[in-house]
């Protein structure tokens, strides 16, 4: 997979605090023709809902977007100036962020030009194709739309979760109207308490409304709110419901349609169930009012689309280390007595995400859990996926910075370009499929959870990890085809160390302690491998005969830059092996005070020097932090009315994509 892509360019534009990406959706091309179809009636109907989130994030949203979008299209002066410019970053702000509150601090932001110069604008674009309410005058308007623009007090905040505070009342999005946080939750307690053992999500797909001292729900549906956008979602969703792969594919999408018809939220349950059950189509698409993390009180549903293709190449290794389960756990370095008989790998989903929309747009999420219901997870399970080409891409857009940054040679930088992303790939099954799975607990010792407590976590990740450490360099992998060489073992363990001991410190405050179990697990692994691997220690280690005289993981300063360099890959293996032994025995025998030394010394506490020196070197490299994604485009051939293939381009500018959606997509009303 990386060569054929050497030539993509992963990255589009920067502004502000956001950088905008490409992603690839390799294996497209090697779809059927039915299965190219289906993909483009699905990515059709996930693009009609896109503009849903706009006015669920805020009602003045669409009239802002419309206006926006107007300018941006039409106006007639100078376009290269100052101003222009920064007029532009403001609405690229509101592309990204679906709205004029930032996507991650639900703060409102305000553009960097005057009050004056925006009249300017309006004045000199296309003034017929403002959104002006029935006898507005432009002027009217233009005090208006000034006012929720430019005034950072009207409506600051698109999700208050400060409890100080009614939260209903002081949130801007557009889920409640004239009620407080003190009747919403009434109203739901009443409605939830005479309640069975398998819920409906209350209030997923509605907007609760006070009207004449009266509360009713303003259901998303068609003749409802939304219509005209959920209608267009409709019309393609049947069109795919023609051509599906199979009738379990067939009956969840039927079910889906009937949900957006009638917003009866019963058969959106019907619909995640039998969603669930449709395993082995290659197409497919999350649709719906799906996360509620844009109601502070958790019950609307923001909406989302993504369709996806299955990974063919990355479903095929899973399936190699995942056949190879039981091998994996004979040949462990853990005690035998902590080794399961009977191993079988946990099965990992990756997908290939061929377009997003909605709240999953510009700003994506990298792995998908779903149904939310818990009734549903409890008794049908949930599908879990990660997104391969949108991790892939995010990977590939940043490391070359990093690389160049934080590798200690030309050659450790050549190793990881070329095999990195290859390694970590396999790294991420061995850890999912068979790190997860293996070995077991002694009888009558209680779950990690119960024994370990809130260690709990970390030595789970830390036994996952070790486990797809250990087997990372084994002759196994390249016997079953998933490395082609050793180059590209070390590169997969250079750049776990990198992380480990450097790089994830930057996410940290300086004064902060490690708290993310995964973060802690990286730390703990590397700092121990350092130090276990420090020449002093390899005798008392008892690793070998030999006399040994350099460290296994050496620490280098130069230029006053530090870095951590592995020196001995066969000892440090052994070392992997000598740590993955301990943990499991920690995991199997539920021993506490042994867990909570390991992770308070190695995993917790962060090394101040390395820290500061690890944030200076990264905001050097001025890298963004938030990303999000340009879509590819489908463009289906007809020939005689009928579909004779689908192509797929991949635009390179953000602001052509968001007119170009503007002028296909904007289905909606803009006062809701
Ligand atoms: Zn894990």
């Amino acid at each position: 997979m990386p060569d054929k892509e050497n030539n993509f360019k992963f990255t589009s534009e920067k502004f502000v605090d956001i950088e905008i990406l490409r992603y690839q959706v390799p294996g497209f091309e090697n779809l059927s023709l039915k299965e190219k179809t289906l993909a483009y009636y699905l990515y059709e109907a996930a693009l009609s809902g896109r503009e849903i989130i706009y006015d669920q994030n805020y009602k003045h949203n669409l009239k802002i977007k419309r206006t926006l979008d107007t300018i941006v299209k039409s106006f007639a002066g100078d376009r290269k100036s100052t101003e222009f410019n920064n007029f532009l970053i403001y609405t690229k702000r509101v592309w990204f962020s679906n709205g004029i509150h930032h996507h991650y601090s639900t703060k409102k932001f305000t553009p960097e030009i005057s009050q004056e110069y925006f009249k300017y604008l309006v004045l000199n674009s296309d003034t017929k194709k403002f959104p002006l309410t029935p006898n507005q005058t432009i002027k009217e308007f233009l005090e208006e739309i000034t006012h929720i623009i430019f005034d950072p007090i009207v409506d600051a905040q698109r999700v208050n979760l400060d409890s100080n505070n009614d939260v209903i009342k002081t949130s801007a999005n557009n889920y409640y109207e004239g009620l407080t946080q003190k009747e919403v939750e009434k109203y739901y307690s009443l409605i939830e308490n005479n309640n069975s053992d398998k819920p409906i999500s209350y209030g997923l797909n509605s907007k609760l409304v006070k009207e004449n001292d009266e509360i009713k729900e303003k259901v998303w549906k068609v003749g409802g709110m939304y219509s005209p956008a959920i209608e267009k979602i409709i019309y393609w969703l049947e069109k795919a419901c023609g051509i599906t792969e199979d009738e379990s594919q067939k009956l969840a999408l039927n079910k889906l349609v009937e949900f957006y018809r009638t917003g009866d939220l019963k058969l959106f349950d019907e619909y995640n169930i039998a969603w669930l059950k449709d395993t082995e189509s290659n197409v497919d698409i999350v649709s719906g009012f799906i996360e509620v993390y844009g109601d502070p009180l958790g019950y609307r549903g923001t909406y989302e689309g993504i369709v996806s293709i299955k990974d063919i190449e990355a479903t095929k290794r899973i399936k190699a280390i995942s056949d190879n389960a039981q091998w994996f756990e004979d040949n462990s370095p853990i005690d035998g007595r902590f080794k399961k008989k009977n191993c079988v790998g946990i099965s990992a989903k990756v997908i290939t995400v061929v377009v997003e929309a909605g709240d999953a747009s510009p700003s994506t999420p990298i792995g998908i859990n779903l149904p939310n219901a818990n009734w549903i997870r409890k008794e049908f399970g949930s599908k879990s996926v990660n997104l391969g080409n949108i991790v892939y891409a995010y990977d590939k857009a940043a490391s070359e910075k990093l690389l160049h940054e934080f590798c200690f040679d030309d050659e450790e930088i050549e190793r990881a370009k070329k095999y990195a992303p290859l390694a970590d790939n396999i790294h991420t099954d061995l850890h999912e499929v068979i790190g997860h799975g293996s070995g077991q607990i002694n009888p009558g010792v209680g779950t990690p959870k119960q024994t370990l407590k809130n260690y709990a976590s970390a030595i789970e990740e830390t036994r996952a990890d070790l486990v797809a450490l250990y087997y990372l360099p084994d002759k196994k992998l390249l016997e079953l085809g998933l490395l082609p060489n050793f180059e590209a073992v070390k590169a997969g363990i250079e750049k776990y160390i990198r992380n480990g001991l450097m790089l994830q410190l930057y996410r940290i405050e300086f004064g902060d302690n490690i708290e993310e179990s995964h973060m802690r697990n990286r730390q703990l692994i590397s700092k121990w491998a350092y130090e276990k691997g420090r020449s002093k220690y390899i005798s008392d280690a008892n690793l070998s005969n030999k006399q040994v005289e350099k460290d296994v993981i050496e620490k280098i300063v130069k230029d006053r830059k530090t870095f951590f360099v592995i020196k001995d890959f066969e000892r440090l293996r052994i070392i992997f092996g000598e740590f993955l032994k301990e943990i499991q025995r920690i995991t199997s025998e539920g021993d506490y005070e042994k867990a909570k030394y390991l992770i308070e010394t190695y995993g917790v506490n962060v090394d101040t020097e390395i820290h500061k020196e690890v944030k200076e070197r990264y905001a050097k490299l001025n890298i963004a932090p938030y990303r999000g994604f340009i879509n590819p485009v489908l463009t289906p051939k007809y020939r005689d009315g009928k579909i004779v293939n689908v192509n797929i381009s991949y635009p390179e500018d953000f602001t052509e994509q968001m007119l170009y959606y503007a002028e296909k997509y904007s289905f909606l009303q803009y006062d809701n």
